[in-house]
């Protein structure tokens, strides 16, 4: 099992008030699948990636990544899972502006000290699994949104994570290039990679292999609803 979630509930303190964003979140996810998490803007997705992406942690219930009980972890050993065991996708990319394709790539290797030739050789690969062997020493400037998203996922994927983690990967991109990010997906998920993807779009979450969805902090499989 790659996720255990059981009674999650997240707590955010506003003045005197408590807001509880996440209510009793019981969720598993095993190796090999491909899970949507659909809901509308403000229902809670991006606080639930935060907490299974080691970025944020439950106010209380039990959180297991990879076997491992995330809430006796402290912050470096949280970085370090995040390192090793998790790929990011995010909504706008996060790339930095100033380093090509490639250099792009290659950021969370040398965060794993892995040594300048081997970065090299891994990033080119996984650039180009994700198609852009002709775009490596461009900018983000001098990418399609498109092309953007597909170097953020071969930075995620670059150091072998055991979960894709994308949170509304194709929220910034015009539909064809949505498409595009959506067939790399469904590549991936078929040569192995572990996908949870967050998404407030119906047609998005339909190209998972099962969805849940979250409305006000409650997750419930699709066909309870
Ligand atoms: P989604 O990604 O589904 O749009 P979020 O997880 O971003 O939703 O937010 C869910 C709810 O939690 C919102 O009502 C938001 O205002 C609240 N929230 C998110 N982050 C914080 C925070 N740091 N402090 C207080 N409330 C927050
Ligand atoms: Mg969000």
């Amino acid at each position: 099992m790659i996720l255990q979630l059981e009674q999650i509930c997240k707590e955010y303190i506003q003045g005197s008030m408590r807001v509880s964003v996440l209510k009793n979140i019981t969720f598993f996810m095993e190796e090999g699948e491909y899970v949507a998490v659909m809901g509308p803007s403000g229902s809670g997705k991006t606080t639930l990636m935060n907490i299974i992406g080691c970025l944020d942690q439950a106010t209380s219930g039990t959180y297991c990544l990879d076997g491992k009980d995330i809430k006796t972890c402290s912050e470096a050993q949280m970085a370090d899972i995040r390192l090793r065991k998790i790929g990011f996708v995010f909504q706008n990319f996060n790339l930095l502006p100033r380093q090509n394709a490639l250099e792009n790539v290659e950021l969370p290797l040398t965060y794993a000290k892995i040594p300048k030739k081997e970065r090299r050789q891994r990033a080119e690969e996984a650039l180009c699994r994700v198609g852009l062997k002709d775009r490596i020493r461009f900018l983000p400037s001098q990418l399609s949104g498109g092309q953007k998203q597909r170097v953020a996922i071969a930075r995620a994927l670059v150091n072998h994570p055991k979960l894709l983690l994308a949170d509304e990967p194709t929220g910034a991109l015009d539909s064809r290039s949505g498409e595009q990010v959506m067939e790399l997906f469904q590549k991936l998920n078929e040569e192995g990679t572990s996908i949870l993807m967050i998404t407030h779009d119906a047609d998005v979450s339909s190209r998972a292999k099962r969805r849940v969805l979250i409305r006000d902090g409650i997750l419930r499989q699709e066909d309870m609803e």
